[in-house]
């Protein structure tokens, strides 16, 4: 039996993560052991690291981070009936309430007690996560371990994009991070007509084009109206996705949508931003804002789109052994990275 593993933790108060060796946690009834084989670096996961005045107020000193994960079942508490030791899994990273009345009516992405694993309570960053049955996902083989460490953020995208009916519509998505890019193709493969996404990085914007055709436009150098144009569009967007929480990004949506349009806002504006809201009564906008994904029919609805096609491959530029973490935070940092994945197996 194995005692000790790995882990990633946020040692001390500054800059970074160091390596560390814990017991492997003890699991309680209800509760699995993973033997984690890959995790995915999330953009929380670089604020933690940078120990930015959100990490400082909300991460605890000691806490093994991370959230988007793909393993392996190695121990089953006696209450998990329904799963068994060698399942390959993932899981839903917040960790529910059952008291609320949103839980109570089965609305548990709605819950207001939910924590987080890499965020509240220990993450995954680690080789052996002690995880709640009730939030375990199992995987089909067709998802291959790659795409099931970044199934977290994917469940972002498809959240945010099944929000409202887009088939045959003109969508807007403003942000080419890797959730912009995943809706993109999201966007497409569900059956949209024109879908554009907007940056301020060639990079990115180039990333997207490799997973779908979609429209990608600098707004550095080109005008959306002008894209709108081209396109042969008559008003504007039908339905806009904020995926950048950018103030400006917003600005332009908001602009280039039809009167009646609607608006989800996934990104996290930093701090207070300034809104105009006239044009946004003026036009009948709708706005709806974003938190995590639908628990669990997201990831019904994501397992879904995957075995019907999908492809998301491209958005992993960057594989690393678990070892070489530095050099994956690296990458993430320089903002030019798809998604970033580490290996934890060895
Ligand atoms: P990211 O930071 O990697 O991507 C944001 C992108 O927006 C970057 O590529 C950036 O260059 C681009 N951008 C900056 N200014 C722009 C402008 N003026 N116009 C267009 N694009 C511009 O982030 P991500 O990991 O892809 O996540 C997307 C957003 O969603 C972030 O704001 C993140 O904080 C947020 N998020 C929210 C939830 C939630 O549950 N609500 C969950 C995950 C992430
Ligand atoms: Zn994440």
């Amino acid at each position: 039996m194995i005692e000790t593993m790995k882990c990633l933790v946020k040692s001390k108060p500054e800059t970074g993560l160091w390596m560390e060796e814990r017991s492997v946690p003890e699991i309680g009834d209800d509760d699995v052991l993973i033997r984690i084989a890959k995790t995915g670096i999330c953009g929380t996961d670089i604020h933690i690291w940078n120990w930015d005045e959100w990490a400082q107020k909300t991460i605890p000193i000691g806490l093994i981070i991370g959230h988007e994960f793909v393993g392996e079942i190695a121990e089953v508490g006696c209450n998990a009936k329904n799963l068994k030791v060698g399942q390959r899994v993932s899981g839903e990273s917040h960790l529910i309430g059952r008291q609320s009345r949103q839980s109570r009516a089965g609305r548990f992405h709605l819950d207001p007690e939910t924590h987080g694993i890499g965020v509240n309570v220990d993450g995954a960053f680690c080789e052996y996560l002690k995880f709640p049955a009730f939030n375990v996902v199992p995987l089909p083989d067709a998802i291959t371990d790659d795409i099931g460490a970044i199934l977290d953020p994917l469940g972002n995208a498809v959240h945010t994009a099944l929000l409202f009916d887009l088939v045959g519509e003109d969508v807007l998505i403003t942000g080419a991070g890797p959730i912009g890019i995943m809706a993109a193709a999201v966007v497409q493969h569900i059956g949209a007509r024109h879908t554009v996404i907007t940056d301020v990085n060639q990079q990115r914007l180039d990333l997207a084009a490799k997973l779908s055709d979609v429209v990608t436009v600098n707004v550095t150098d080109t005008d959306l109206r002008d894209v709108i144009k081209t396109l042969d569009m008559k008003q504007g967007f039908d339905v806009g996705l904020e995926m950048s929480g950018n103030e400006q990004a917003f600005e332009q949506m908001v602009e280039s949508m039809i009167t009646g349009g609607r608006i989800a806002m996934l990104g996290i504006p930093k701090g207070v931003s300034t809104v105009d809201w006239t044009p946004i009564v003026f036009k009948s906008l709708t706005i709806q804002g974003v938190y995590g994904r639908q628990i669990f029919e997201t990831w019904y609805k994501m397992i879904a789109l995957l075995e019907s096609g999908l492809d998301i491959s491209p958005i992993i530029t960057h594989r690393f052994s678990a070892e070489d973490f530095e050099e994956g935070f690296g990458e993430m940092i320089g903002g030019n990275s798809g998604k970033v994945v580490l290996d934890w197996n060895n």
